[in-house]
């Protein structure tokens, strides 16, 4: 298949097989697929479906309107939302069955009071263990449960799951965390609570620390085959889904001291061949990587020579015979000798995380493999 003018391509079978191999690594009766944020850039319906074909049994979004986009396109897996509008209205979320994560007691009270009255509010309780972000703080938990123990035997919820996140600063750190954990569980406990799912891990404590394991893990990065810890994916099995590319726009030969793109931070060392490539920062490709960022063209990897603008950069490839139209990769699957995102994320002093969520703008999205 030949190249888009900017697109991202997105291997569905690459999604699947890694969910398989993550879910064989860690061993957990349930496996979470976080697609949050259009699925780090990948796609979220699309991968979400790859996903549960994959093995994954739960899914994972920040915000409700991204579990309502799941329903709405006849996925009806079970879906967890856990960042809210203060004003948010979790009736809808209810009625489409999406299981709430909530962080306070206003929460837990908007939940209880969403429900039609047929069923009981599917609820996850989340709790502070070190990150500093949301989560019931400790010194509400004895209330907290007792309260959604209180909703739970009224039957306006059920506490299907109590839930945590890590730092990821240090083992000691996650340890030290998990212990915390480990006592809001026994404080629901003492409270009646027997939440199904229990779970604190997402990608890197998954596949580094196994006490963290508990019922459940919640996988973003790893589905898409990046490596939580930065550096090679392929040492875990898993395979990146995404690649991003275009098509050379321009070419032109140039003399030795050529100025190239704003500023003129890159010049010509000798006579050379310059390619356009129709890429910019509107599409998310990152400013910082201006001068660094490795790109393969004709099968040979050159460097973005010069700023990078917003629709544009160009590429130095000396004496290779490019022509307007030819195939430039920017990363994809390091084993078929492109870049990475992770080359991208250091040429840009960023995390390959932000590399691929980042993208967007004029990108079109190209789907392989799956069944859709
Ligand atoms: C984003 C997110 C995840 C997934 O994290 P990865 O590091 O991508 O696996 C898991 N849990 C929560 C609460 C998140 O916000």
């Amino acid at each position: 298949m030949s190249a888009a003018f900017r697109e991202r391509v997105v291997d569905l079978d690459a999604v699947a097989g890694n969910v398989a191999r993550l879910r064989e690594l860690v061993g957990t009766p349930h496996v979470m697929a976080v697609v949050k944020a259009d699925a780090y850039g990948h796609g979220a319906v699309e991968c979400a479906r790859a996903a549960l074909a994959g093995g994954a049994d739960w899914l994972g979004v920040a915000e409700i309107a991204e579990g309502l986009a799941l329903r709405e396109a006849g996925i009806t897996a079970p879906v967890l939302a856990w960042l809210h509008d203060p004003d948010e209205d979790f009736a809808a979320a209810a009625a489409a069955g999406l299981d709430l994560g909530l962080s306070s007691r206003s929460q837990l009270e908007a939940a209880a009071a969403a429900g039609d009255g047929s069923a009981p509010v599917f609820v996850q309780l989340k709790v502070e263990t070190g990150l500093s972000r949301n989560g019931l703080a400790e010194e509400d938990w004895d209330a907290a449960f007792a309260r959604a123990r209180e909703l739970e035997t009224q039957g306006a919820i059920v506490v299907r799951g109590i839930f945590s996140h890590l730092s990821n600063a240090s083992p000691e750190d996650d340890r030290a965390a998990i212990a915390f954990f480990e006592r809001a569980l026994a404080s629901a406990a003492a409270a009646g609570l027997t939440p199904e799912l229990r779970h604190i891990a997402a990608s890197a404590a998954a596949l580094s620390l196994p006490e963290a394991r508990y019922d459940l893990v919640r996988l973003g990065i790893a589905v898409y085959g990046l490596s939580p810890f930065g550096g090679s994916a392929a040492e875990l099995g898993l395979r990146p889904a995404m690649t991003v590319r275009g098509r050379v726009a321009a070419v032109r030969r140039v003399p030795a001291g050529k100025g190239v793109s704003y500023d003129y931070t890159y010049r010509t060392s000798g006579e050379t061949t310059l390619a356009l490539v129709p890429l910019g920062y509107a599409e998310g490709i990152p400013r910082h990587a201006s001068n660094r960022a490795p790109v393969s063209i004709g099968g040979r990897t050159f460097r973005v020579s010069g700023r990078v603008a917003m629709d544009q950069f160009v590429v130095d490839v000396g004496d290779l015979d490019v022509q307007v139209g030819d195939e430039v990769v920017l990363f994809g699957d390091p084993a078929t000798g492109v870049p990475s995102a992770d080359d991208w994320a250091e040429a840009a002093g960023t995390i390959n995380y932000e590399i691929v969520t980042r993208l967007g703008g004029r990108l079109t999205r190209t789907f392989l493999g799956g069944e859709r």
